[in-house]
């Protein structure tokens, strides 16, 4: 074998990495408007709640993480 230098592609212009949010900042779910029920059970809720409890709101992010 001689030189087998692979030559990988680095940045080629403009590439925009997505970064990728800090340790207990925004989260996915807190990037939500309220719309008047829970995002998770679809449960009424007041205007300015986006979910009806923690549970919701946990699990909600859970889904998030795997569906990206
Ligand atoms: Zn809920």
């Amino acid at each position: 074998m001689g030189t087998l230098q692979e030559n990988l592609p680095e940045n080629e212009g403009n590439v925009e990495l997505p970064v990728p949010p800090p340790m207990g900042a925004v989260s996915a779910r807190q990037a939500l408007p309220a719309k008047g029920s829970c995002w998770y059970c679809e449960k009424p809720l007041d205007s300015v709640r986006r979910f009806c409890g923690k549970d919701c709101a946990d699990s909600f992010d859970e889904e998030a993480e795997y569906t990206r």
